[in-house]
């Protein structure tokens, strides 16, 4: 076997020579530059596009922090004007309502002066922030009258009487607070009577009068005026009046219309709130619901807008302001603003604050603030800047906490990995901002570039595997036929020895002289001939198989009778094996035509299917030859009673060289030629040859020739 290969290759050798130069390496180095190629592209493309993100993420810190600087600086700007450096708060409101009440970046303002509670200007008014409780004490000539006044209206229930005196009180003062708290006390003593209609236009005069007076608890007289008027008109029965009051006096406390302490913003505006809710469930057929409804309903989101307001200012106030004075340098007048971050209640506050310097320009007088909307950064900044980014490829921005909560874009799985990640200078707002890959683009042009490299790849290795297979078949093929050649000369030599082992010894005898009985001696004589006919038979065969390779192998067509022709060859074939304890049964039928045949070539297929039939009967040497007819045929039928041809092995059973498997064991004759020459032979005289078989029991094989007169 190693053996037959190595023979094999040896003689294919030029052919592999030639496979390996032109197919094996050249596609393998071109592969080998194809793969390195593609890694290469993707390479570049991956370096490309990491450098692009680089880039944008820059772009994109760049853009938020120009922003805040740009607000930074208009804060210091701010902190050095006259209005703040004097501490005149109304020319600040104005100031401010100018430079950044408009601007959608700041949230909260805040002005926190050494010594002072901290004050909102975009919250809170002003006035009211600077209000001092002075004023409103009436003046002592004025108290007796007072306290009669009162005595009337409290204890006696004399509101007639406590009216006038609160009427003369105000003719007699020139404060004017001290006058508008007369007149609320005068509407509320009418009030009290049961004069609503008189009291409510009372309220109005002092809601459109006195806007900025109080009470001495501090509560303003235009809020308690309006909430009376209110329920006036609701003591008159007139509910829609009382609705539009009480509406409009919800919105106002909303809108900050009056500067109100915290617990007073609340209670008001929750009072108010429900005397609204209160008329809706009156009932009042004749007022339209549903219009007023739908304004409260609106009002009602900007009460919880507000407190949610509240807490953000409170918190400014209680806790961030007390940190940034801790952290403000004593020495310093005017410092370089200070951002500062801060997550409290679940809530970012993101803060710009600048330093306001102090009269007499030594030590600074205090803070002014902003609260940056870091919903504005995320929900307009942010994406507007993302937008505007130059890449070639299509990039995803994830915006993160450094915590991890996602502010903007999509969360990536985990598996993803961010080409850029980048951080804002002083982690200032405190986020991450991840560059992604989105998706489609990167395959897609990934995938463009690989299709040139990847198909040349796929076809030089296809190449390579046909040209393998193809050499390896001819390897294959070639050991087949060395191995055919090794067992046909084996089996050739082995098919001559025996019987010129025979003629040699008979003829040595003969030659003797040992043989002396003239029977004896002509049985040695008929054994010689058998065996020599033997040689030539095989001989012949050999001859014609080689004729047949060669193509030179020539028939003469005569016409013969084929009983006759048959019944020799039997007569010839019995006598040669007389010995061998053989039967053949022959049965001729009467009708059979003259036909034109090759005589001999015939004869020998007839004596090769005979040779087979003795050859693989071992036991029941029992052969049985039949010649019949029919429309179109004559049919020449050998069949035997010996070991039969397996169904798998019949249909290779006449190719050259083949011998069967059970064949081989059963007798170590033959050549593997016999059957192949027969099937050549009956072709060419146009007819075909058939097998029966079963494994045991016997095999037939017919020679059918078609009826048919035929020329040369
Ligand atoms: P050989 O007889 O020299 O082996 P043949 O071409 O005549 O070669 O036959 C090929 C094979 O067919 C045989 O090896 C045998 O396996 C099978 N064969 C042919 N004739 C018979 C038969 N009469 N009975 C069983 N096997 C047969």
């Amino acid at each position: 076997m190693l053996a037959n290969l190595k023979l094999a290759v040896k003689r294919q050798r030029k052919l592999i020579l030639i496979f390996f130069l032109t197919i094996f390496i050249p596609s393998i180095s071109l592969s080998v530059f194809g793969i390195r190629a593609i890694r290469n592209e993707r390479y570049h493309l991956a370096k490309q596009i990491e450098n692009e993100h680089r880039r944008a993420a820059q772009d994109l810190k760049s853009q938020i922090s120009s922003q805040l600087e740009e607000l930074g600086s208009l804060l210091e700007d701010l902190a050095q004007t006259d209005a703040l450096v004097q501490q005149d708060m109304s020319g600040v409101k104005d100031l401010l309502d100018d430079e950044i009440a408009r601007n959608s970046l700041v949230e909260q303002v805040f002005i926190a002066i050494n010594g002072q509670e901290p004050f909102f200007p975009l919250f809170q008014r002003v006035s009211y922030v600077l209000r001092t409780s002075s004023g409103l004490g009436p003046e002592a000539s004025l108290q007796e009258s007072l306290k009669r006044a009162h005595y009337y209206e409290f204890k006696e229930k004399n509101y007639k009487s406590a009216i006038s005196v609160y009427k003369g009180l105000i003719d007699r003062s020139k404060n004017i607070n001290f006058n508008a708290n007369m007149l609320a006390n005068v509407a509320r003593c009418l009030m009290k009577a049961g004069d609503y209609r008189e009291a409510i236009q009372i309220y109005k005069r002092i809601a459109g009068d006195f806007p900025e007076s109080f009470f001495s608890t501090g509560l303003p007289l235009a809020l308690i005026s309006r909430l009376q008027m209110a329920s006036g008109y609701r003591n008159l029965g007139e509910s829609q009046e009382a609705l539009n009051t009480y509406l409009d006096l919800y919105r106002d406390i909303l809108l900050m219309q009056w500067p109100l302490k915290e617990a007073q913003f609340k209670t008001y505006a929750s009072l108010v709130e429900e005397s609204i809710r209160d008329g809706f469930e009156e009932k009042q057929p004749e007022v339209q619901v549903e219009e007023y409804k739908k304004e409260y309903e609106q009002l009602k989101i900007l009460h919880r807008d507000k407190l949610d307001e509240w807490e953000v200012v409170e918190d400014i106030k209680k806790k961030i302001i007390p940190e940034l004075r801790s952290m403000q340098n004593p020495e310093a007048n005017r410092s370089s603003p200070i951002r500062y971050h801060e997550n409290l209640n679940s809530r970012d506050f993101l803060l710009w604050a600048v330093l306001i310097p102090g009269h007499s320009g030594d030590r600074p007088a205090g803070f002014l603030g902003v609260k940056i909307s870091e919903q504005y950064l995320i929900e307009e900044v942010m994406p507007a800047s993302i937008e505007k980014l130059p890449s070639n490829h299509s990039l995803d921005v994830v915006i993160s906490r450094l915590s991890g909560e996602i502010l903007l874009g999509e969360k990536k799985p985990s598996a993803e990995q961010a080409t850029t990640t980048a951080f804002f200078e002083d982690n200032f707002p405190p986020w991450r901002i991840e560059i992604f890959l989105s998706g489609e683009e990167t395959y897609g042009t990934l995938d463009l570039k690989r299709n040139f490299y990847f198909w040349t790849i796929i076809t030089l290795v296809l190449v390579l595997i046909s040209g393998a297979v193809l050499i390896s078949r001819t390897i294959a093929q070639e050991m087949a036929v060395l191995k055919l050649k090794a067992d046909f000369v084996s089996s050739v030599s082995h098919e001559f020895k025996s019987p010129l082992t025979s003629i040699k010894s008979l003829a040595e005898r003969l030659r003797d002289g040992k043989v002396k009985d003239a029977d004896r001696m002509n049985q040695y004589f008929s054994v010689i001939t058998q065996d020599a006919d033997r040689l030539t038979r095989l001989v012949k065969n050999i001859l014609d198989f080689s004729k047949i390779e060669e193509g030179k192998k020539e028939f003469e067509f005569v016409e013969a009778d084929i009983g006759k022709l048959v019944t020799q060859t039997i007569e010839d074939f019995q006598t040669e094996e007389i010995a061998k304890g053989l039967r053949i049964q022959t049965r001729i039928s009467e009708d059979i035509p003259h036909c034109e045949v090759d005589k001999d070539a015939l004869t020998q297929a007839l004596n090769n299917l005979l040779d087979n039939a003795l050859k693989f009967s071992p036991e029941r040497k029992e052969i049985e030859v039949t010649v019949r007819r029919d429309e179109t045929s004559v049919i020449i039928e050998v069949k035997d009673r010996g070991i039969g041809i397996p169904q798998n092995e019949q249909d290779r059973i006449f190719e050259k060289f083949y011998q069967g498997r059970n064949a081989v064991r059963q007798s170590s004759k033959g050549t593997g030629l016999g059957l192949t020459l027969v099937k050549h032979t009956v072709e060419a005289h146009k007819g075909r040859i058939e097998v029966e078989s079963q494994v045991g029991e016997g095999s037939s094989f017919s020679i059918i020739l078609p009826i048919r007169k035929r020329r040369k």
